[in-house]
């Protein structure tokens, strides 16, 4: 799957959910602590591939679902720039994280960076668009 495939597709199911807890008449603070790992593998087991397991992607006590991918990942499936012979197709606006090399290919790899799985950075970024939060992605 693109890049893209991947980013209209997650949030279309993620406005899908926020809308129905904005009809329920849910709180800002309600509808993320609903997206808490444990609650989301329970009330929406198909908005993750890891949550038929359940695993979680990354090693944390209590991680929240709201922000995955994260506002400071940054693709293009046609290229952001070019390292040697390698198309660089993904990279963290904050420099964390790591990178992975494919087939003629640089990838962000963020299996160790936690940063917008912790509430208070959800908080902090919060809107009800998902889309909107992740409107600087698409570079
Ligand atoms: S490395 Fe961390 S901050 Fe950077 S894009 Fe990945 S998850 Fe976000």
């Amino acid at each position: 799957m693109s890049y893209i495939e991947w980013f209209e597709q997650h949030g279309a199911k993620h406005k899908e959910i926020v809308d129905k807890l904005v009809a329920k008449g849910f709180s800002e603070d309600e509808i993320i602590d609903y997206f808490d790992f444990d609650n989301m593998v329970k009330e929406e087991n198909d908005f993750c591939p890891l949550y038929k397991e359940p695993k979680k992607c990354h090693d944390m006590k209590k991680l929240n679902c709201y922000l995955c991918g994260c506002p400071h990942f940054r693709f293009n499936d046609d290229g952001l720039g070019e390292y040697n012979e390698f198309k660089i197709l993904s990279k963290c606006d904050i420099n964390n994280g790591e990178k992975f090399a494919g087939k003629n290919v640089i990838h962000q790899n963020c299996s160790k960076c936690s940063v917008p799985h912790h509430k208070a950075f959800v908080k902090k970024n919060f809107d009800l668009s998902w889309s909107k939060i992740m409107s600087g992605c698409k570079a």
